[in-house]
This record gives structure tokens, C-alpha cells and sequence, in this order.
């Protein structure tokens, strides 16, 4: 059974049922615009990522914007994106397991597809099912650049990796998966971006060993919506992965500028529309948006211009509001807009987004998005 989705083309905000993920598209699209200028203006490639949003609608929107294809993380959203039309898909991450392998070869049959690695048994393994598909998988070294994830160290462990990639018939050698994620939320710009050039260090040293083995390094990939200003900085890296930018979250929304203020530079695009569903106790009350509406992994959500009322517990269907002494109490039935705390996993909790133009107060729902990649974990 297919869940509908939660309003119709045409109608007013007021009349989308809750919970609900709304995306108001007119800051989605400036957002979109910004890093596409960022782009243009600085010559670099963006490749958004679409764990982000798991949706062909907004992949095609950026790169209908020039972004030169997609990111994603796991085989079964590459497999969403190839089939909604999307022909230069990188899954940024390692893919292990024969079954799983052996799907991302068949989808190089149908698109550009790259991968990284940071293992031999890994590129053996992707080599195979590359030769047996008769395709060409595009495979990236992926380094530990300070996020202690994934990614062999800097320097001579990834030319040796990079050399095994280039000598295996089936694969080519492309570059360099360098992101930093432990990175993207250091709430200083200052200490945010020395992160990144330390980072950088890494970087160098690893293209240098490349460049004197005789291995060029087509890509450098790396980057979030933390600090992809950093990485073009150096000059180092040619492709950023930002996935957040398009949305924004309460979380990136506590990153400080270089001023010091907590102002993302993105707008807030992304909501969860709830209603009131208690209002009996004195200061307090409770909208239908828990933690299976809007997910609290990295913080609770916050209420949208509302600085009086504070999201203040999340049940799995219950969210508490707490109110500030002189808040105007929300009566039942009445619309609360919630800003997620960390837009990936929210966007993994709803079937559908509901598109409006023209505001949250008074706009109208233009579109219905389906979440086509949710759930796509293997
Ligand atoms: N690249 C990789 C490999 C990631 O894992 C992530 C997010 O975790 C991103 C890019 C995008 O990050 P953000 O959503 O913070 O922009
Ligand atoms: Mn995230």
C-alpha cells in the first residue's frame, strides 16, 4: 500500500494535512542559485549529494543548475537516480558485498558510475563485477583527511591503492574522495576552516605522490555544506559534495560565520508542518510532530519564528512545546512549522515532500515529490 501524499496541487498551505515535510520553494531554489553562482563564479565543479534529499526532483533541479551530476551514498539510491534520468552518479562511499557490487556494475551499463575504495579485496571485488558486466567503473581512493571514517592515510598507502585501481582491467583510476564530515559542524569559521587546511596538507602530499607515480588524479572530491568554501580555497580540491545547502537544518544553523553569528548563509528551505494537538496544560503544548516527523539525532527541532516557544521533548507522535512567559498560546488546531534539527534523516522519515510557492503564510502547493530514494539502505 502506497501512503497518499498529504495535500493536492492547488492547495492552500492551511490545507496540507500534518505531519508533513514541506519545502518552501522559493529559498529552496535561491538556495540552489547561491552555490550555482559559487560555482560559476570560482570555476569549481559541484556534485550535490543526494543523501540529502533522495529525490530525482531536486537532482535535476541542480543540475539543471550546472551541478555536473549526483553523490549519493548507497547503491539503491544510485539505482533511484539512474532510473529517474540521472547519468553521472558518484557513490561516495565504499560498497562492499558481491550482490550489492554486482548492481552497481549493472547500473554502469546505463550511466557514468564512480565509487571509492580504501581496500585491495575492495577494487579486486569491483574489478570482477566490472569485467563480468563489461562495463567501466570510475573508482576513487577515498583518505582519511582527519574525520577517522573510512580512507587509507595520506601519501604512499593510497598510491599503492591507486596503482592496484589503474593495473585492474574493468576499473579506472579517477582521483581523490577527500571529505572531511567530523569537519562540517565545528561551530567556529576560524576553527572550521583550519580543519579543512590541515586537511589540505593531506591532500597535497597524496596528489604529489600520485603526480610522481604517473597517476593523475581527474577528480578531488570532498566538501559539505560546512566548509566547501574552504576546500576551493586551497585550490586543491576541483568537485564539492554538498548535500544540506539545498534545505538547511537547525544544526547547520548554530555554525558561526566569520563574524561570529549564527546565520547559515543558506536559507531555511525545509519544514515540518504540524498542528496543535493539546493545549489543556498551562504553558505548555503539544503539536503531532515527534521524533517519527522530524529526526533529533543531531538536536531537536526548533519552531520557525517563534523565538518565544521552544520544541522542548519529542515522543515518537508528540512534540512538546514549551512556552516562553509571554507567548501567545497556541490554540488546537493550529499550524506550528518546525525547522529539523539534521534534514537527512527527516527527509528519510516522509513518502512525500509537499512543494509550496509563495510562502508558508499564504502560498499554495505547487508540487507533490515523491521521496523516491527513502529507505534506499542497501
Ligand atoms: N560528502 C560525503 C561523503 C558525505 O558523507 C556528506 C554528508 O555526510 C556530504 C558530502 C554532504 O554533507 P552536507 O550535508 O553536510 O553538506
Ligand atoms: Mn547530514
Amino acid at each position: 500500500m502506497s501512503v497518499p501524499p498529504p495535500a493536492r496541487v492547488g492547495d492552500s498551505v492551511a490545507e496540507i494535512d500534518t505531519p508533513a515535510l514541506v519545502i518552501d520553494l522559493d529559498a529552496f531554489e535561491r538556495n540552489l542559485d547561491r552555490m550555482a553562482r559559487f560555482a560559476h563564479d570560482t570555476g569549481i565543479r559541484v556534485r550535490p549529494h543526494a543523501k540529502t534529499h533522495k529525490s530525482p526532483s531536486v537532482a535535476h533541479a541542480q543540475i539543471a543548475r550546472g551541478a555536473v551530476g549526483q553523490c549519493c551514498q548507497k547503491v539503491a539510491e544510485a539505482e533511484v537516480l539512474v532510473h529517474a534520468g540521472i547519468h553521472n552518479v558518484l557513490v561516495s562511499n565504499q560498497v562492499v558485498g558481491a550482490a550489492k557490487v554486482a548492481r552497481l556494475a549493472a547500473l554502469a551499463r546505463h550511466a557514468w558510475i564512480g565509487v571509492c575504495a580504501d581496500d585491495p579485496a575492495q577494487v579486486r571485488a569491483y574489478g570482477e563485477a566490472a569485467r563480468r558486466a563489461q562495463v567501466d567503473l570510475h573508482v576513487l581512493v577515498e583518505i582519511d583527511v582527519g574525520a577517522a571514517r573510512c580512507g587509507v592515510a595520506p601519501g604512499d598507502a593510497a598510491v599503492e591503492l591507486a596503482k592496484l585501481i589503474a593495473d585492474t582491467p574493468g576499473l579506472s583510476f579517477e582521483g581523490l574522495q577527500a571529505y572531511h564530515g567530523s569537519a562540517q559542524h565545528i561551530r567556529g569559521h576560524r576553527e572550521r576552516r583550519a580543519a579543512i587546511l590541515t586537511a589540505a596538507q593531506a591532500v597535497q602530499l597524496t596528489g604529489e605522490k600520485m603526480g610522481a607515480a604517473g597517476l593523475d588524479c581527474r577528480t578531488i572530491g570532498g566538501a559539505g555544506t560546512g566548509s566547501f568554501r574552504f576546500e576551493t580555497e586551497t585550490g586543491l580540491w576541483n568537485e564539492l559534495q554538498p548535500g544540506s545547502y539545498c534545505f538547511m537544518d537547525a544544526d547547520y544553523g548554530r555554525n558561526l560565520d566569520e563574524e561570529g553569528k549564527e546565520k547559515g548563509e543558506f536559507e531555511n528551505a525545509l519544514f515540518v508542518a504540524s498542528t496543535v494537538m493539546s493545549a489543556v496544560a498551562p504553558g505548555r503544548a503539544v503539536v503531532d510532530a515527534g521524533h517519527k516527523a522530524s529526526a533529533i539525532d543531531s538536536g531537536l527541532p526548533t519552531v520557525w519564528r517563534r523565538p518565544d516557544v521552544e520544541y522542548a521533548g519529542a515522543a515518537d507522535e508528540h512534540g512538546k512545546l514549551s512556552l516562553g512567559a509571554k507567548a501567545a498560546k497556541p490554540a488546537l488546531g493550529d499550524r506550528v512549522w518546525l525547522v529539523p534539527g539534521h534534514v537527512d534523516p527527516t527527509v528519510n522519515l516522509h513518502d512525500w515532500y509537499v512543494g509550496v510557492r509563495g510562502g508558508l503564510e499564504d502560498g499554495v502547493v505547487e508540487c507533490l515529490w515523491p521521496v523516491a530514494a527513502r529507505g534506499a539502505m542497501t
